[in-house]
Order: structure tokens, then sequence, then C-alpha cells
């Protein structure tokens, strides 16, 4: 029976994509609407792509109807960035997800602010798609802590089962992923892969800090809270 929650946050804490999806979406602009860099001074760093698309719109001054139109693209554009570009995996990925797997008590999911046609070319890419087979993404949600409210509530229906708040472990590397696991009161993993500094993400408190995922007995001791 299931009986850990794992939720992954894709960029900065399970891969590096090199600003692929960044130079995807500037892209996308430049073809449809024939904007350059059209995504400069735009935050993207842990937040959601439907609330960073939302801003490119209103500062280009374009309607959101064309919301639906820019993902077909995107995917596409993406699919082709992603080919060129060096997709890493960071230190001892791999292994946790190998140990989780194996386990027939956990589950691993993803929680990113990546629409779902661009986390799942990411995860491909980088050769891990095949771990996860449910996910919250960004293009349906506003905020993350919903984002994560509805993976926990998708998981429970789907495993028929009610997770005990500490099981629910939050995996990320920004204050977003820290914020939205504890207001569901999960335990927190903030990972110093993205490029936040442990200072930075101390002030959010999350569970525990990791400078990245290779010593994977701590992992481990972390994960059987
Ligand atoms: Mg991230």
């Amino acid at each position: 029976m299931i009986k850990k929650l794992l939720i992954w946050d894709i960029d900065g804490t399970l891969v590096d994509c090199g600003a692929a999806g960044r130079r995807a979406m500037d892209q996308t602009f430049k073809v449809l609407f024939g904007i350059d860099h059209a995504f400069d001074g735009i935050a993207m760093s842990g937040r959601l792509d439907r609330v960073i698309l939302r801003e490119a719109f209103q500062k280009h001054g374009l309607p959101e109807r064309k919301l639906s139109n820019f993902y077909e693209h995107y995917e596409q554009i993406l699919d082709d960035i992603l080919g060129q570009t060096e997709v890493k995996l960071y230190k001892g990925i791999v292994e946790v997800l190998n140990y989780s797997s194996a386990h027939e008590d956990m589950i691993n999911v993803i929680s990113t602010g990546n629409c779902e046609v661009g986390a799942w070319l990411k995860l491909k890419h980088a050769g891990i798609d095949h771990y996860f087979e449910h996910g919250g993404f960004g293009c349906g949600f506003t905020e993350r802590e919903a984002l994560v409210g509805y993976i926990i509530t998708a998981m429970e229906q789907h495993y028929n089962v009610v997770f005990e708040k500490k099981d629910v472990v939050v995996i990320g590397d920004t204050p977003h992923d820290i914020v939205s696991g504890k207001h569901h009161l999960a335990t927190t993993i903030a990972v110093l892969t993205g490029g936040y500094s442990r200072a930075d993400l101390q002030k959010y408190e999350p569970t525990y800090i990791v400078e990245d995922f290779s010593c994977i007995n701590d992992i481990i001791d972390m994960l059987e809270v």
C-alpha cells in the first residue's frame, strides 16, 4: 500500500535544462507574435507557467485567448531546443528515484510550474520520465499551494489512502516549493542545486536542506521519517 508521497519539483531539483524553457518561450513569442526577448525581466524560477505567461501577455498587450495557441507551438520548439541541449540530472537523483521506485509504499509524483507538455518533455530528455506517472502542472494553477493540494488529493483518491502529513514530502529548490509544502504541513526537503543559497532557503524553515542528493543514506533517513 502506498504510504509515502514524494512530490518533486523539476527545474533546479531533478534536472538542469540550461534555461531551455526560457529560450523556448522567447522563441515561441518570436514565431507567433514577432516579439524578440519577450520574457526579459520576467522571473521564472519557482513560478507557474500560467502566471509567467499571463505576465508576458499583459506586458506585450496580447489577449489571453491566444494562450492555447502558445502551448501548441511551445511544445515543438521546446522539444527541438531540448534536443540540442545537454540536459543534466543533478547528483544522486537517479539513485534516489531508484530507491523510492523500488519501495512499494512510496510513489514519486511531479509538482512543477512547468505546463504539462513542458514538464514531460524535460523529464523525457533527461531520461527519467519512466519514474513518474502523475503530476500537477503550472498551466492549470495560479498558486503553487493549490497545485500541491491538488496532487495530494488526486493521489489520495487514486490510491484510496489518506496520507499522514509527515508522509507527504515536497522536494524543491526554491522558497515557493518550501512554502507550498509547509502550507500542507508536509515534510519539506530543500536542495541547493537550483542556485539559492543555504541562508536564502533557511529563512523559509524547510524540514531539511541538502547540498544535493549525492548522500543517499542521508536522504533515506529523511524519507523514513
Ligand atoms: Mg525549481
